[in-house]
């Protein structure tokens, strides 16, 4: 019993089949799948997945530099966009993924006021239909901390997808009610800084996700990376907690269903 809590089975650079990709990821034991929207058109095509397979569930949300066009200038036509969005099915089960990127990497992308702006907007819908964020955190720490900070006690929740920082970052995090995922990065020698914090996450707050088609795990760099392997993250977590398969994989999607909570609902 494995879920993968962030895929983007909709990207283009999948060469196989999303029937390839579900099929064979559940022959390794993934149950469901949380595939991620990261723009209006992505949303939508997010909302047809879940709609066409059962154990595919969609998140829906603007990546901070995607939609930074005439209609993604303003936070609420974006917002106006995504409420009517969320009419469109049972199945999605969070608001994103939404947050902070901070980079060089990304050209006409939005200036980090403009994120902090379309982050919050993103926080306030969250909060308004009680459903738990996905944020993308690069580089923001701080403007992320400050916002979720500001919403504390609003009864906003969520997770802090593929993380990558410190573990004193962690706890600040975990202060507030969030959840910790874990990607394929955890198994990247050059990453072992992160494995104190894979470590230290209480049981009852750590998920595993993908983030396919990025982030392929050791063993598969250069590929592209298939939600099939978010048993490899399962099988590192074993790894550095200690603790036996069965275990890792009961408690991450204990964890995952408690905090989509839309995600297990029996129908
Ligand atoms: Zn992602």
């Amino acid at each position: 019993m494995l879920i993968d809590s962030h895929c983007h089975l909709i990207h283009r650079k999948y060469e196989k089949t999303t029937d390839q990709l579900i099929n064979e990821a559940i022959a390794e034991g993934v149950e469901k799948f949380i595939t991620i929207g990261t723009s209006i058109t992505e949303n939508k095509r997010a909302i047809e997945l879940a709609k066409k397979y059962d154990s595919v569930f969609a998140a829906i949300g603007i990546y901070p530099h995607e939609e930074n066009n005439v209609r993604g200038k303003d936070p609420n036509k974006l917002e106006k966009l995504l409420e009517e969005q969320l009419t469109k099915s049972s199945k999605i089960v969070a608001i994103g993924e939404c947050g902070i990127d901070i980079s060089d990497d990304w050209e006409g992308g939005r200036n980090p006021e403009e994120q902090i702006e379309l982050f919050e907007m993103q926080i306030k819908l969250a909060k308004k239909h009680d459903l738990p964020l996905i944020i993308h955190n690069r580089n923001g720490d701080e403007p992320i901390l400050e916002l979720l900070e500001k919403h504390k006690g609003s009864g906003l929740r969520g997770v802090l997808h593929c993380f990558a920082t410190t573990w004193e970052t962690a706890q600040k995090f975990l202060d507030l009610g969030f959840y910790i995922s874990f990607s394929g990065m955890i198994t990247y020698p050059s990453r072992k800084g992160l494995l104190e914090t894979v470590d230290k996450v209480p049981n009852d707050r750590f998920i595993i996700e993908t983030d396919a088609p990025y982030l392929p795990p050791q063993g598969h760099r250069g590929e592209v990376n298939e939600p099939k392997y978010v048993k490899i993250v399962a099988e590192k977590a074993c790894e550095v907690k200690n603790l036996p398969f069965e275990e890792i994989s009961r408690m991450t999607y204990e964890n995952t269903c408690r905090i989509f909570t839309k995600l297990c609902l029996k129908p």
